[in-house]
Formats: structure tokens, C-alpha cells, sequence
């Protein structure tokens, strides 16, 4: 069998498949982006299914913003992928809430986990390497696995609000994720927290016990901590370390119109 014959045909399948970046696409997602400024977060998701279904894609930690959009998904396009990057170091209650969701919504989330487990990972690194060396391992045991579980994907969704923190303020509804090569739609961007959690209670979305137990932003347990009240939404997360984000929105993207 011919290796690289194959490996050649796979990679230029994967580019055919891929959405290029063209005045033309910058300047609809611009377009769509300015139109569903001020729309809600149905009618956002809608027109993401509408334009990029079955190719559009959803990554999701189960914080609230995520399960408010499963909730939303499961009534307007139930069959759109979800995957959850499963480090292997999220806490029990987060993996519990993906089945609460699938026998709510009958949503399967994908777990998309690295090659080495954590005993492996740990053990290759002499220890475990977020403490030391969280960017490395933010990037081996998500950004690297975000990057295999798009491929073939147009446009991903997240649940960032332009409110959790400063990082967050300019994200546009839709944009193009210039790290990822995919279109970005965020139908949470124009909400604030208490539309999510209002939400979520008049409409009983499941969310993560540990939200009553006084942790506001969740990830991997060993980098997430409860907040006080008056911090920032997100100092939870690497607390004392400069790290506020894990590099999955960088906000590496362009909105075509500029923002
Ligand atoms: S959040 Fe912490 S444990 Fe999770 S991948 Fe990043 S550094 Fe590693």
C-alpha cells in the first residue's frame, strides 16, 4: 500500500473540506453578525443551523452558558454535534451533568479525551505539569484535541458572554476564528449572567451543582477554585497564576466589518 499516496489524498480531502477566509464570507459574517446584534439567543442559533448545519460544531465545559444552549439546541436541531474536551482532570460533577443532559435532551456529548491519560501525561512529565506549566498543558490536553475534533467543521459555537470578563468584551456574535480557521458564532455574547441563570431556572435547564456550592466559572479541578463575592467572574480559574484563559478564545478572530 502506497502511505504517502494515501496520507496525501486524506490531507487534501481535509482541505477540501475546509471554509476559506474569502472577502466574500467576511463580508456575510459581517453582515450576520451587525443583523443579530441585539437578536436572542434562538434566533442566533437558528440561522447558525440554518447556514452551517450539519457542519457546525459545539464545544462545551457544561457551564451554564453551554447548557442553556443545549436546551436551545434540543428544540431547534437536536442532531448538531457537541463535544466536551474531557482532560481527564474535570471534576465528577461536571461528567455527571453531560448524562442529566443526554437524558433531558437526549443529547450525547462527545468526550473527546488526549492520547495519554493523566497517569501517563503526569508521568511522562515527572509530575503534574499544571502546576509548573499550565499553557503547555492547556495546549496538549485541549487546544491540540480542539484542533482534531473540528476538522471538517465550518463553524463552531460557544457560550461566551462579552460580560464574564475584559478578554471577553469584544467578541462578536459571528466572527472568524482565525486560530481555529472556523467561523465563530457566540449566541450568548449580547446576554448577561442573570439572563442565563434566569433562564435556567424558569425553564429548569440542568446545570453543575458546584455552582451552589460557590464556584462561578468551572474547568479541571486543579486549576479552579471558589470565588468571593465582588471578584471577577473568572479569578477562579488559575487563580494566582497572570493565565485567564486556556487559549480556546483567544480572541484571534476578525468580524470582516472590524469591531
Ligand atoms: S485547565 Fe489546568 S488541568 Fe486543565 S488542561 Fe489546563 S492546565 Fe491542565
Amino acid at each position: 500500500m502506497d502511505t504517502n499516496t494515501d496520507s496525501q489524498s486524506e490531507s487534501s480531502e481535509a482541505s477540501a473540506e475546509r471554509l476559506l477566509y474569502t472577502e466574500d464570507l467576511a463580508a456575510e459574517l459581517a453582515e450576520h453578525s451587525r443583523r443579530l446584534e441585539t437578536a436572542a439567543p434562538e434566533e442566533i442559533i437558528a440561522w447558525s443551523v440554518e447556514r452551517f448545519f450539519p457542519r457546525l460544531t459545539m464545544a462545551t465545559a457544561f457551564g451554564p452558558e453551554g447548557c442553556v444552549i443545549l436546551a436551545l439546541l434540543a428544540k431547534i436541531e437536536p442532531r448538531t454535534h457537541v463535544f466536551n474536551l474531557d482532560t481527564g482532570y474535570q471534576f465528577t460533577e461536571t461528567l455527571e451533568l453531560r448524562d442529566r443532559i443526554a437524558a433531558k435532551y437526549g443529547i450525547e456529548v462527545e468526550l473527546k479525551k488526549p492520547e495519554l491519560t493523566v497517569e501517563q501525561y503526569e508521568a511522562q512529565h515527572g509530575g503534574p505539569l499544571h502546576q509548573i506549566n499550565p499553557d503547555q498543558c492547556c495546549h496538549d490536553r485541549k487546544i491540540k484535541i480542539l484542533h482534531d475534533a473540528v476538522v471538517g467543521m465550518h463553524a463552531w459555537m460557544s457560550g461566551i458572554r462579552r460580560d464574564q470578563s475584559a478578554d471577553r468584551a469584544k467578541a462578536p456574535i459571528v466572527g472568524w476564528d482565525k486560530r481555529f480557521g472556523l467561523v465563530k458564532i457566540s449566541p450568548l455574547a449580547n446576554q448577561t449572567k442573570s439572563d442565563i441563570w434566569k433562564r435556567i431556572l424558569e425553564e429548569g435547564i440542568p446545570y453543575n451543582p458546584l455552582h451552589d456550592q460557590g464556584y462561578v466559572s468551572i474547568g479541571c479541578w486543579p486549576c479552579t477554585r471558589k470565588t468571593s463575592i465582588g471578584e471577577d467572574e473568572r479569578a477562579g480559574r488559575w487563580s494566582g497564576q497572570a493565565k485567564t484563559e486556556c487559549g480556546l478564545h483567544s480572541l484571534e478572530f476578525e468580524q470582516g466589518g472590524g469591531i
